[in-house]
Parts: C-alpha cells; sequence; structure tokens
C-alpha cells in the first residue's frame, strides 16, 4: 500500500452524504479539552496581568526620596562605620513560631502568586560581654491567652504554629531566663513582644513615640495584655548622631558594635540594629519595615491588597522612605547582611541557639 493510498480515505466512504463535514468536524472531547485549555490559558494569562499589576502598585517610585536618601548615604564616604567589637560578642536566633503563611505575593509585591511563604516570628538574643539581651522576643509562653481577644478574621490573618517560646528553649539548654537584663523590641506590634511577660527582671527599652502608640493601640496589632504588666521600662533614646544615612543612633555599649537606629513608619517609633562582630561580619535587623528581603532588595512594599485590608503601616510614605533606605544600603554595602524579622529563608540561614554567630 502506498503512501497516497492511505491518505485518500475509500471511494465508498466519500460517497455518504456529510461525510466530508464529519472528518473535519473535531470529535466532541477534542472539543472540550480545547474548551478547557482555552480556560486554562484566560486563567493564567489573567493571573500574570494580576501579578504584574499588583508587582507595579508596590514598587515604590519616590524620586526625591530616592535622591534625598542617596546624598545623605554619600556623606557616609563609601565605608561602613567604625567599629571596636569585644571578644565574646556574639548572636543567635530563637524562633519562637511561624505563621500559617500566605501567597508571596500578598506578602510582597514583587512575590509570586504560586508560592506559598511561612513567615518566622524569631527572637534575636545578642550576648555582648557587657550585657545580654533580646532583640524582639517572638511568641511567648502565653500567646494563646493574648491572642484570644482577636475578632475571628483576625485569627485567621495571623495564626500561627509551632509555637516554641525563647524563655522555654533558653531554660532546655540551661539558661535561667533571668540572665536576660533587657529587651529591646523592634517595635510593640504583638508577634514582637508577646513573650516580654516571660521576662519579668528584664528591662524593656522602647522610644516614647513607640510606648504611646502602643498604649494608644488595639487589636490585632498592639495587644494590652502583653506590655500592661511590664514592671521595668527604659526610654530609647537617640542621643548619637548620623549613622549609615540615617538622622541619629543610640551606640549601645559605646564601642560601635551594636547601634540601634529610628525606622519609623510601620509603627511610631519602630527601631532597627546594626551589629558588628569580632570576626568582622555586619548585620543590620530591620524589624517589619518589610516582611521579607525580597521587598528590600527589590523596593516593594507589602501586596497593595493585603494594604487596603489590614492598613498594616502607621504612616505608610515614611516606611516606603526606610524601604527605599534599605535598599540603597543594600546596594552599597553588599558585605552587609540584612534581616527582616519575618524572613524565614533568612533567618534559616544564621546560626540557631545555642549556637552562636561570633
Ligand atoms: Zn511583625
Amino acid at each position: 500500500m502506498d503512501c497516497a493510498s492511505l491518505r485518500s480515505p475509500p471511494r465508498a466512504f466519500n460517497s455518504i452524504p456529510g461525510a466530508r463535514d464529519m472528518r473535519n468536524r473535531p470529535s466532541p472531547m477534542r472539543r472540550s479539552l480545547r474548551r478547557m485549555a482555552a480556560l486554562l490559558l484566560g486563567i493564567f494569562g489573567t493571573l500574570a496581568a494580576l501579578s504584574s499589576l499588583t508587582a507595579c502598585m508596590g514598587t515604590i517610585h519616590r524620586p526625591e526620596v530616592e535622591r534625598a536618601t542617596a546624598a545623605r548615604l554619600a556623606d557616609t564616604g563609601g565605608s561602613l562605620p567604625e567599629a571596636h567589637p569585644p571578644q565574646g560578642l556574639g548572636f543567635t536566633v530563637l524562633q519562637t513560631a511561624r505563621s500559617n503563611g500566605a501567597q508571596e505575593a500578598m506578602i510582597v509585591s514583587s512575590g509570586n502568586w504560586f508560592k506559598h511563604r511561612r513567615p518566622a516570628q524569631a527572637a534575636v538574643l545578642v550576648r555582648h560581654p557587657r550585657g545580654l539581651f533580646l532583640f524582639d522576643t517572638g511568641l511567648g509562653r502565653h500567646v494563646d491567652e493574648q491572642f484570644a481577644v482577636n475578632t475571628w478574621l483576625d485569627r485567621q490573618f495571623f495564626g500561627y504554629g509551632e509555637v516554641n517560646p525563647a524563655a522555654d528553649q533558653l531554660s532546655k539548654a540551661g539558661w535561667q531566663p533571668e540572665r536576660i537584663q533587657m529587651i529591646v523590641p523592634s517595635h510593640m506590634h504583638w508577634d514582637h513582644v508577646s513573650g516580654l511577660a516571660d521576662f519579668p527582671q528584664a528591662t524593656v527599652w522602647v522610644t516614647r513615640e513607640e510606648r504611646e502608640h502602643a498604649e494608644h493601640g488595639h487589636a490585632p496589632g498592639f495587644l494590652h495584655s502583653q506590655f500592661d504588666g511590664v514592671q521595668h521600662w527604659h526610654e530609647l533614646q537617640f542621643t548619637q548622631g548620623p549613622y549609615m544615612g540615617f538622622a541619629r543612633s543610640l551606640d549601645m555599649f559605646g564601642d560601635g558594635a551594636v547601634v540601634f537606629v529610628p525606622l519609623s513608619g510601620h509603627t511610631a517609633g519602630q527601631v532597627g540594629m546594626f551589629l558588628t562582630l569580632p570576626s568582622g561580619k555586619r548585620y543590620f535587623f530591620t524589624g517589619d519595615v518589610t516582611w521579607t528581603i525580597e521587598g528590600l532588595r527589590d523596593k516593594a512594599d507589602r501586596s497593595w491588597l493585603l494594604r487596603q485590608i489590614l492598613h498594616i503601616d502607621q504612616d505608610e510614605a515614611a516606611n516606603q522612605a526606610c524601604i527605599v533606605q534599605i535598599h540603597q544600603i543594600m546596594q552599597r554595602f553588599p558585605q552587609l547582611t540584612v534581616v527582616p524579622a519575618h524572613d524565614e529563608n533568612v533567618l534559616q540561614g544564621l546560626p540557631h541557639f545555642p549556637s552562636f554567630q561570633e
């Protein structure tokens, strides 16, 4: 049988009325497959368009802020500030819980709609020869009672799991929680100060603006049960001059190793912490300016949708100015490790208690 005879239908078939039309018409199954493919293409196309639209809406375009920030950073002379970290200075991460999470594009506007992220809630323990302190506490022993005052909807938005309070981790390793003399929360939101009650002897350092914001604040951001019982407060004041483009700073031990800077915007008095270790390694803990490193790298805010629903930042424009500044710092000083408080991937790369980075 030759090829031509394979391609041509038998003469008898061609003579059946309508047979030619039937051969050209796709079968019902093929038609529904085509429809399904078109539908899927439509859905993916819409999602891709939505994704680029939201990414666009979240990318920060603030030319005047960019210029002013660049000018301030130019004053640093292109080098990191001098520091004399003492031997023995180190830090470690105590992961206290994981958020139930959300699609990455909700958490950061440059993120992926198809990637699920589970931000972490952590405390950072800093061991300096002149004092042991926590930067944030993460979730504490009483988080379930504290969290119960939230509405059902907020409990869904901010749900958490895998709770392992910092005080428990310390006790299990033979560290008395009483050894923690100071706690410096990056800010007073519930997921950063839930463990204050587990360290009643510690002095809590916050800016005046932050304390006022918390005292006038309400759930879900601020939970009064977490800080109404604090016995020892200390007002954190930025008594020193410019540092890395920030107008003011506080050098905690006078050796340049632990330096706090104002990061107001997310809350009224959020603070960030620069840490320089004896090994020369440098870190910048940036609280909740963004929840992920991608936000700072891409100069991208939290998603527009989430910001409309939850009104996350006290002053969105001020927080965006912080994003711009940290973005520029990262570009100028790639040797600096930047640590957003909740970025589970960045935290994963840092030493966890009881091992310390020195
Ligand atoms: Zn937070």
